[in-house]
């Protein structure tokens, strides 16, 4: 699967991720990448295809949280498998097919395995990429990169700090929807269940 979760606009900068993607995407990707682009509308072929990210082909990038063989075992069994893909198999899914692309009801985002809170829906804003999108974490959020420069340029995967499941991707492309903090955490529905808060007395 292939996931295009950022939009910068900046032709240098999508020239520059074109090359550093290229290089670790496989041809069948960079197909699906033109027929979302296409979807996507309003960005070039070109720009669409250098900023999209590739999610579960290939090796575990440098840096990604290991899970032991035990710990998979015990999610594999605990888990839909669906949700074990996304979590502990580095999937990805279908743009705008989690219902919580669309939840707006105040509450806590937290990991679909373990429990831990990720998200507070304050920081939840509409992206239209079809993936629930936030603008700042809690700390159980674990970007796998702490390089800013590479959030920018590439995007870094983010885990759950506790139990190491898969949630997405961070990008430092907030500003196009001018979110307070100039970032953009693309999170796979299927990695979270959502708290409502408390209804007000
Ligand atoms: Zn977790």
């Amino acid at each position: 699967m292939v996931k295009i979760r950022t939009l910068a606009p900046l032709v240098t900068l999508a020239l520059w991720c074109g090359a550093a993607s290229a290089l670790r995407r496989p041809l069948p990707q960079m197909v699906a990448v033109t027929r979302r682009a296409a979807l996507s509308g309003g960005l070039s072929a070109v720009a669409a295809a250098a900023v999209a990210r590739p999610a579960s082909a290939g090796a575990a990038p440098a840096g990604e949280p290991v899970v032991s063989a035990d710990e998979l075992a015990y999610w594999r069994a605990k888990l839909p498998k669906a949700q074990y893909r996304i979590l502990f198999g580095r999937g990805t899914e279908p743009a705008f097919s989690s219902p919580l692309v669309k939840e707006k009801r105040r509450g806590t985002f937290a990991c679909a395995a373990c429990g831990t809170s990720l998200f507070a829906s304050s920081t939840k804003f509409d992206s239209g990429t079809g993936w629930p999108s936030f603008y700042d974490a809690l700390d159980g959020v674990q970007p796998v990169s702490d390089n800013r420069a590479v959030w920018a340029l590439i995007g870094s995967e983010v885990h759950c700090a506790k139990c190491k499941g898969h949630l997405g991707d961070l990008f430092m492309d907030g500003y196009l929807w001018q979110t307070p903090t100039a970032l953009r955490y693309c999170i796979d529905g299927l990695a979270l269940s959502f708290e409502p808060a408390p209804a007000a007395a």
